[in-house]
Protein backbone atom coordinates (compact mmCIF):
# COMPACT_ATOMS: atom_id res chain seq x y z
CA UNK A 1 0.00 0.00 0.00
CA UNK A 2 1.51 3.33 -0.80
CA UNK A 3 2.27 5.23 2.57
CA UNK A 4 2.55 9.20 3.43
CA UNK A 5 3.67 10.58 6.11
CA UNK A 6 1.64 13.01 7.92
CA UNK A 7 2.14 15.47 10.46
CA UNK A 8 0.17 17.47 13.31
CA UNK A 9 2.03 20.09 13.83
CA UNK A 10 2.79 22.37 17.50
CA UNK A 11 -0.15 24.77 16.57
CA UNK A 12 -2.51 22.27 16.39
CA UNK A 13 -1.58 20.26 19.53
CA UNK A 14 -2.05 23.43 20.96
CA UNK A 15 -5.29 24.39 19.79
CA UNK A 16 -6.18 20.74 20.81
CA UNK A 17 -7.16 19.15 17.16
CA UNK A 18 -5.25 16.07 17.08
CA UNK A 19 -8.52 14.42 17.39
CA UNK A 20 -10.36 15.82 15.08
CA UNK A 21 -7.39 15.57 12.75
CA UNK A 22 -6.60 11.82 12.65
CA UNK A 23 -10.52 11.25 12.83
CA UNK A 24 -11.08 12.49 9.51
CA UNK A 25 -7.97 10.26 7.95
CA UNK A 26 -9.84 7.60 9.99
CA UNK A 27 -13.47 8.31 8.33
CA UNK A 28 -11.80 8.64 4.78
CA UNK A 29 -11.02 4.86 5.28
CA UNK A 30 -6.78 5.43 5.35
CA UNK A 31 -4.69 2.68 7.22
CA UNK A 32 -3.14 4.13 9.77
CA UNK A 33 0.20 2.42 9.83
CA UNK A 34 2.21 3.98 12.32
CA UNK A 35 1.41 6.67 14.64
CA UNK A 36 3.39 8.48 17.61
CA UNK A 37 4.49 11.96 19.29
CA UNK A 38 7.75 13.02 19.03
CA UNK A 39 9.80 16.10 19.52
CA UNK A 40 11.14 17.66 16.77
CA UNK A 41 15.02 19.49 16.74
CA UNK A 42 17.01 21.21 14.55
CA UNK A 43 18.62 17.83 13.12
CA UNK A 44 15.61 16.62 11.78
CA UNK A 45 13.57 19.82 10.55
CA UNK A 46 17.11 20.69 8.87
CA UNK A 47 16.41 17.73 6.56
CA UNK A 48 12.97 17.81 6.80
CA UNK A 49 12.46 21.79 5.66
CA UNK A 50 16.14 21.44 3.22
CA UNK A 51 13.85 22.79 0.29
CA UNK A 52 12.94 25.76 1.98
CA UNK A 53 16.68 26.28 3.97
CA UNK A 54 17.33 29.30 1.76
CA UNK A 55 13.98 30.91 2.71
CA UNK A 56 13.75 33.83 5.22
CA UNK A 57 11.33 32.18 7.38
CA UNK A 58 13.44 29.42 7.72
CA UNK A 59 14.35 29.71 11.21
CA UNK A 60 11.01 30.88 12.24
CA UNK A 61 9.24 27.77 10.67
CA UNK A 62 11.42 25.25 12.54
CA UNK A 63 11.22 27.00 15.90
CA UNK A 64 7.28 26.88 15.09
CA UNK A 65 7.49 23.22 14.67
CA UNK A 66 9.71 22.77 18.29
CA UNK A 67 7.18 24.46 20.24
CA UNK A 68 5.31 21.10 21.30
CA UNK A 69 5.48 17.78 20.14
CA UNK A 70 4.33 16.62 16.83
CA UNK A 71 2.02 13.76 16.05
CA UNK A 72 3.46 12.24 13.39
CA UNK A 73 1.49 9.54 11.41
CA UNK A 74 2.44 7.00 8.74
CA UNK A 75 -1.03 6.24 6.40
CA UNK A 76 -1.83 4.16 3.52
CA UNK A 77 -4.44 3.62 1.27
CA UNK A 78 -4.46 3.26 -2.53
CA UNK A 79 -3.12 6.89 -4.41
CA UNK A 80 -2.47 7.76 -0.64
CA UNK A 81 0.21 11.07 -1.53
CA UNK A 82 -2.36 12.60 -3.53
CA UNK A 83 -5.34 11.66 -1.55
CA UNK A 84 -4.20 12.84 1.55
CA UNK A 85 -3.00 16.22 0.07
CA UNK A 86 -5.92 16.77 -1.40
CA UNK A 87 -7.69 16.47 2.04
CA UNK A 88 -5.24 18.81 3.74
CA UNK A 89 -5.44 21.83 1.07
CA UNK A 90 -3.41 24.68 -0.11
CA UNK A 91 -0.66 25.44 1.97
CA UNK A 92 -1.95 29.25 2.71
CA UNK A 93 -4.75 27.98 5.20
CA UNK A 94 -6.97 31.32 3.91
CA UNK A 95 -6.76 29.39 0.63
CA UNK A 96 -7.26 26.08 1.53
CA UNK A 97 -11.05 25.45 0.48
CA UNK A 98 -13.50 24.96 2.73
CA UNK A 99 -13.83 21.45 3.74
CA UNK A 100 -9.65 20.71 3.46
CA UNK A 101 -7.87 20.58 7.16
CA UNK A 102 -6.21 23.56 6.69
CA UNK A 103 -9.35 25.38 5.17
CA UNK A 104 -11.54 24.27 7.96
CA UNK A 105 -9.46 24.16 11.00
CA UNK A 106 -6.28 27.79 10.00
CA UNK A 107 -6.52 30.88 8.82
CA UNK A 108 -2.52 30.92 8.25
CA UNK A 109 0.32 30.14 5.60
CA UNK A 110 2.24 29.61 8.49
CA UNK A 111 0.34 28.29 11.44
CA UNK A 112 -1.09 25.73 8.93
CA UNK A 113 -1.73 22.91 11.48
CA UNK A 114 -0.54 19.47 9.20
CA UNK A 115 2.11 18.58 7.06
CA UNK A 116 1.37 16.32 4.56
CA UNK A 117 4.40 14.19 1.87
CA UNK A 118 4.03 16.26 -1.45
CA UNK A 119 5.14 13.42 -3.87
CA UNK A 120 5.49 9.65 -3.56
CA UNK A 121 8.81 9.65 -3.92
CA UNK A 122 9.66 12.63 -0.63
CA UNK A 123 6.70 9.98 0.94
CA UNK A 124 9.23 6.98 1.08
CA UNK A 125 12.07 8.90 2.73
CA UNK A 126 9.81 11.07 4.99
CA UNK A 127 8.11 7.67 6.54
CA UNK A 128 11.96 6.40 6.64
CA UNK A 129 13.08 9.45 9.06
CA UNK A 130 10.76 9.85 11.05
CA UNK A 131 9.87 6.10 11.94
CA UNK A 132 11.94 3.34 12.34
CA UNK A 133 10.94 -0.13 10.29
CA UNK A 134 9.56 -1.86 13.55
CA UNK A 135 7.27 1.36 14.28
CA UNK A 136 5.33 0.49 10.98
CA UNK A 137 2.58 -2.43 10.99
CA UNK A 138 1.34 -3.94 8.29
CA UNK A 139 -1.66 -5.58 10.23
CA UNK A 140 -4.98 -6.83 8.81
CA UNK A 141 -7.53 -4.32 8.01
CA UNK A 142 -11.21 -5.99 8.53
CA UNK A 143 -12.91 -3.59 6.31
CA UNK A 144 -10.87 -3.11 3.12
CA UNK A 145 -13.27 -5.26 0.76
CA UNK A 146 -15.84 -2.22 2.07
CA UNK A 147 -13.63 0.63 1.37
CA UNK A 148 -12.37 -0.66 -1.99
CA UNK A 149 -13.88 -2.16 -5.30
CA UNK A 150 -11.98 -5.50 -6.47
CA UNK A 151 -10.46 -3.50 -9.01
CA UNK A 152 -8.73 -0.90 -6.93
CA UNK A 153 -7.87 -3.57 -4.19
CA UNK A 154 -5.79 -5.29 -7.08
CA UNK A 155 -3.66 -2.28 -7.36
CA UNK A 156 -2.81 -1.64 -3.90
P1 LIG B 1 3.50 22.53 2.31
O1 LIG B 1 3.57 22.44 3.82
O2 LIG B 1 2.09 22.86 1.84
O3 LIG B 1 4.06 21.30 1.62
P2 LIG B 1 5.96 24.08 1.80
O4 LIG B 1 6.77 22.82 1.77
O5 LIG B 1 6.17 25.09 0.71
O6 LIG B 1 4.37 23.78 1.84
O7 LIG B 1 6.23 24.86 3.17
C1 LIG B 1 6.45 24.18 4.37
C2 LIG B 1 5.87 24.97 5.49
O8 LIG B 1 6.57 26.24 5.62
C3 LIG B 1 4.40 25.40 5.32
O9 LIG B 1 3.49 24.36 5.63
C4 LIG B 1 4.29 26.56 6.27
O10 LIG B 1 4.14 26.13 7.63
C5 LIG B 1 5.67 27.21 6.13
N1 LIG B 1 5.62 28.34 5.18
C6 LIG B 1 5.37 28.27 3.85
N2 LIG B 1 5.41 29.51 3.28
C7 LIG B 1 5.70 30.37 4.31
C8 LIG B 1 5.89 31.80 4.39
N3 LIG B 1 5.81 32.58 3.30
N4 LIG B 1 6.17 32.32 5.59
C9 LIG B 1 6.28 31.53 6.68
N5 LIG B 1 6.13 30.19 6.68
C10 LIG B 1 5.83 29.62 5.51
Amino acid sequence: MEKSLVLIKPNAVQRGFIGEIIARFERKGLFIAGIKMMQLDDAILNEHYAHLSERSYFGELKDSMMVTPVVAICVAGLDTVETVRQMVGATNARKALPGTIRGDFSMSGEQNVIHASDTVENAIAEVNRFFKENEIFNYESAVTAFEYGGGEKARM
